[in-house]
Formats: structure tokens, sequence, C-alpha cells
């Protein structure tokens, strides 16, 4: 018996060996930042629908890519929401559906039950409030000829190491502010900030005066493939990983659009504690703030209700949100 134990014990340790092995060359795809455009360095650039094994482990893949000529699968964790760019060779993926996956978590997030509280609107679809108590903080990018406005994130780093905050990045945004892109790696990577970078759209359409039917993404002409996927590929070939969330450019989407950004599997992100239209936050309230240089009353609010005790803590990860 005694010896059953020391073989079993010995296969233990030898297969977990093989797997740290594999992990080597089998871990998430780490991608550097260089100077090359991103079209030159992501290419073939496709959306799936594809359940992915691994060790025993599922992932869905929603996007294949080919990155520096590696042959990359943008994976969703269908119970924690979390994304990964992974090497397609060490998966085993087949072709799924949204049907075949609508009792998880994730197609659950894409496609909540119908709220009859809620009055179908053109603004703020999609998730605007989380559950459990403290707050989501949430940033948009929109596009901005001015700097990114670092000292709002430091003192959101002040709440704690990791903190975790949303950020909504427009193409055209990352496009002129690679420094600053920079800037927030380098707060993750020093573990100050736990970032999840949300698509924005690329060009954030928006003509003033226009009525928002007509506005925004609504705008005739616009592509939304590639308003969604020309920022996806920007924020991977900067080494980061799209999440599953995209926030409408204005908050403003109708239910055509609504429909084509998950049939594309991302989930609509709204807010309902956009602090400079003057909404107050409650437990679960998913915060908006502009840290792009072009709302700075939002962010000195945001400093106020922190100090003032009125902004509900702690402050959570959207993927814990939904
Ligand atoms: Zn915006």
């Amino acid at each position: 018996m005694k010896r059953f134990f020391v073989l079993l014990l010995w296969a233990c340790v030898a297969c977990a060996a093989t797997a740290r092995g594999e992990d080597g060359l089998c871990g998430p795809a780490e991608i550097r930042p260089k100077p090359a455009a991103a079209p030159a360095r992501v290419r073939d650039y496709a959306p799936v629908f594809e359940l992915c094994v691994k060790d025993g482990v599922s992932r869905l893949a929603i996007r294949r890519m080919n990155v520096d000529g590696t042959p990359l699968i943008l994976t969703v964790d269908p119970q924690s929401l979390q994304t990964s760019l992974e090497r397609a060779a060490c998966w085993r993926c087949a072709e799924t559906s949204d049907a075949a996956q609508a009792e998880t978590r994730y197609l659950k997030t894409l496609r909540p039950p119908p709220d009859p509280a809620r009055p179908a609107a053109l603004v703020n679809a999609g998730l605007i409030h989380g559950a459990g108590a403290g707050a989501f903080v949430t940033g948009d990018l929109c596009p901005s000829r001015k700097r990114l406005d670092r000292s709002f994130f430091e003192k959101l780093a002040a709440q704690g190491p990791r903190t975790p905050v949303t950020l909504a990045v427009s193409g055209a945004w990352l496009q002129r502010h690679r420094a600053d892109f920079a800037w927030l790696r380098e707060k993750e990577r020093t573990g100050a900030l736990a970032i999840v970078w949300a698509n924005h759209s690329y060009t954030h359409p928006y003509v003033a005066r226009l009525p928002d039917s007509r506005n925004y993404l609504m705008r005739r002409g616009v592509d939304l493939d590639r308003e969604i996927f020309e920022t996806e590929k920007l924020i991977i070939a900067q080494g980061e990983t799209p999440s599953v969330f995209f926030r409408f450019p204005g908050l403003v989407a109708d239910a055509e659009l609504l429909e084509r950004v998950r049939s594309r599997h991302l989930a609509p992100l709204g807010a309902d504690g956009w602090l400079a239209l003057g909404l107050r936050p409650r437990p679960g309230s998913i915060v908006l703030v502009h840290p792009n240089g072009n709302e700075p009353a939002g962010l000195r609010l945001f400093q106020r209700l922190v100090e003032t005790g009125a902004m509900p803590l702690p402050l959570r990860p959207i993927n814990d949100a939904p």
C-alpha cells in the first residue's frame, strides 16, 4: 500500500513537472509594444466563437489573429469573464454557439434577462449597475488632445495596492497618447492599479447639435466592425488584452447596435454614476469619469466623494459586476 502511494506521489510530481514545462511554451502570450503600427503586427484578425480546451481547462475563443507571425486566440473564461491571449497551437478548439453556451455566466452577461423596470431608451443600455457593495470605477478615454489626468490615477492608486479601474479606451485616443498608455501600463506592472481595458470604439463619432438618434455610432456610414476590431488590435499591439466590455460613445445605442455588439461577443457597459452629470454613486454603482482631460469637474467630484466617505467602498473589478 505504502509503495502504491509512493508511486502515486512520483506520478503526480512527474505530471506536474510536465504541465509546468508545457506552460512555459503554452502560457498566455506576452506581446511587447513596438513602434510598428498595429496593422503590420496584428494580422488576419477575425471574430470567432469556439470552445477551446487545454489540459482539461475550457475557454471560449472570440477572436483569431496572427501577431508577429504567431497564431493567437483571444479567449474568455466563461465563469470569471477574464480574457487572455493564448497561442492557438496549444488549444484544441471547435466552433460553438450562443445557444450551446447559454448557461455560462459569460452568455448571461451578454444577454441578461429583460428588466421590465427599465424603459427602452437610446441612452445608457447594457450593464448600468453592479452586484453587491462598493463601486466599479470606469474612466472613458474618448479622443482628446489634452494630456491624461495622471494625478487622478495617482489618487486612485493611493486607495490601496492593485486598485481596480476599468478604462474604456478609444483607438483614436490610444494613437495620440502612446506615452500616457505606457505610463498606465507601468502603473499596472508595479501593482499600483489593476486595469481592465474596455473598448470605446475607434473614431468615437460625435457631432455637436445632432440628435442622439443620428449621432455617435448611429451616424450614417459608421463601420461598427472596424470601430471594434481596430481598437482591439491597437490594445493588443500595445501589449494589453481587451476585455469583454464595450462602452458606447455617449452611452448611446439603439436595439440594432446593441445586438450587433453582442454578436461580436462584447457586453455593453453603461453607468449609473456619471459624476459630472450630478449622479451620485450608491452601493453597486458603475461610476463614470473622464480622465482624458475633458471633464475635470467629474474628477474633482470623485476626489471629494472619496475624501468625505460618500464613495461606496471597496472599489471592485468590473468582472465582478454582472
Ligand atoms: Zn466617450
